[in-house]
């Protein structure tokens, strides 16, 4: 282009130069044309060069929007689309690949904690890291949120290995930000793809994300994707399936277990338990459900449900014993949800219940989770008037420090050291200190499996006021428990009008 101006000018000039050498021989019309046309090459030129300038910025512009169109603004890396593209040409090329989705962990605790200007500075700095300690065969890219996608040129475990142990390594001196040292973990899972092994690109990313998901569930830093693992996430996920219907037809149901007063053998309560029935017959205990349900978000449905049909059966059973306490178990998650409380207000107002019969058991696990957002939901149950008990208590790592901080008025000793208490020392030793501390503090207590009559007389001769366990009664459904109860007090009567005489 930039010659074709310089021939075209040049060719102008000589022009001009012929007339100005000629000058006293041609006449003044065509002196006058020579000027316009000298004129005329320089506004030529002029416009040319503006146009070449314009051309130029053009086919930058171009070039930037490409570049932003296949790169993420915040870390620079390239994006979920490139991701894509770059999969497809490995697949074109037929050369074996893996694939590792590497997911923060806590990266939400951490935005929602500090701010999402916070989370954007850490993940510039985690994708620095990363770039830092890609392996000479291995590409980076931004999936989106705190996912990113490492793509191997090799198919092989121990290479994937040996790229995870670079990013743990790189990461260990862990990440500062305003300040702040942050320990930044994260969980990735690993899928290859090989000329034996052809996949599609999605079904490539999901079971990248199966891998990472089991990774973090496992709390391991990687997992690499493979059948075996495939079908637990299938059937995981036909269970997650199932229990929704179930949820949504009514077909989950209450068990009641009884708590009672070890000296008088009164009924103190009972525990609210969840059941989910088969169609065969057989039922699936909550331990089988519960995690999985946290982990899919649908624990608020099933607290939802296990706290509105205990209000409903709490009215039969107040009719048969009118100092019944329920128990109710939340999940942590519950602390979090909003409504809650309303719902809770709603139903001792709709059914006119005394919420003094109603006990809320947490676990210290899950009060360990979100200690603040605990006190605050156990803060407004007891305003309202209800109880709260730390179920599992001494299985946590901080027994302590949530008597201590916490106004909770029970302590439920877990069954793991009770039900062999009467023979073992270290298990007394718990059970006593345990029973001790909760004295010193105003809990009440109640011991969990409690499941031989050895073990009855030893917590009767140590005065623990509660019990529950199989050997009292096992869990029973609401019409079993209604005649358990009803034949205890008729025993009960019986007896107390036989001492009366
Ligand atoms: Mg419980």
């Amino acid at each position: 282009m930039l010659i074709l101006m310089a021939l075209f000018e040049l060719g102008y000039v000589s022009f001009a130069y012929f007339m100005y050498a000629h000058l006293e021989s041609i006449s003044i019309i065509e002196q006058g044309l020579s000027l316009i046309l000298f004129l005329g090459s320089i506004f030529v030129f002029v416009v040319n060069c503006l146009s070449l300038t314009s051309l130029r910025e053009l086919d930058e512009i171009a070039k930037q929007a490409k570049y932003n169109a296949e790169h993420d603004f915040l870390t620079d890396l390239e994006n979920r689309q490139r991701c894509i593209d770059a999969i497809n040409e490995r697949k074109l090329r037929q050369v074996d690949f893996s694939v590792i989705l590497v997911d923060l962990n806590n990266f939400k605790q951490i935005n929602d904690a500090k701010g999402h200007f916070f989370g954007d500075k850490l993940l510039v700095a985690l994708a620095n890291k990363m770039r830092a300690a890609l392996l000479p065969r291995s590409q980076l890219y931004r999936m989106g949120g705190d996912e990113f996608i490492i793509i191997m040129d090799v198919s092989d475990a121990n290479c994937i290995y040996s790229q995870n142990n670079a990013l743990l390594s790189e990461l260990r001196s862990g990440i500062e930000i305003e300040d702040l040292e942050l320990d930044v973990t994260y969980s990735a899972g690993a899928s290859l793809w090989t000329k034996q092994r052809q996949l599609g690109v999605f079904d490539l990313l999901k079971q990248a994300d199966i891998a990472m998901y089991s990774a973090k569930h496992s709390r391991q830093s990687i997992v690499i994707f493979d059948e075996e693992l495939h079908e637990g996430v299938e059937a995981e996920f036909q269970l997650l399936t199932n229990l929704k219907t179930a949820l949504a037809r009514g077909e989950l149901t209450l068990y009641y277990q009884p708590i009672v007063c070890t000296q008088s053998g009164d009924i103190y309560g009972v525990e609210a338990l969840l059941r989910w029935p088969q169609a065969d017959g057989t039922v699936i205990m909550p331990d089988k459900f519960i995690t999985l349900a946290e982990r899919n978000n649908l624990i608020k449905q099933l607290s939802a449900f296990v706290i509105n049909r205990v209000f409903q059966d709490l009215v039969i059973l107040l009719e048969v014993h009118s100092s019944l306490e329920v128990h109710i178990n939340l999940s942590c998650q519950d602390f979090v949800e909003q409504n809650l409380i309303s719902t809770l207000a709603m139903l001792l107002d709709t059914h006119q219940i005394d919420p003094k019969h109603v006990v809320f058991e947490l676990t210290e696990s899950t009060v360990m989770q979100e200690v603040e957002k605990a006190r605050s939901l156990i803060e407004t149950l007891i305003e309202m008037g209800f109880s709260v008990s730390i179920d599992d208590f001494g299985t946590g790592f901080s027994s302590f420090s949530i008597l201590k901080e916490l106004p909770i008025s029970q302590i439920k000793i877990d069954g793991s050291f009770v039900s062999l208490s009467h023979e073992s020392e270290k298990d007394q030793a718990i059970v006593e200190t345990s029973m001790f501390l909760a004295r010193k503090l105003n809990c009440s207590i109640v011991a969990e499996g409690v499941e031989s009559d050895a073990c009855l007389q030893y917590l009767s001769r140590l005065g623990c006021p509660y019990i529950q366990g199989f050997q009292i009664c096992e869990p029973l459904s609401l019409s079993e428990c209604i005649k358990w109860m009803n034949s205890r007090l008729m025993v009960k009567g019986a007896m107390k009008r036989l001492d009366g005489r």
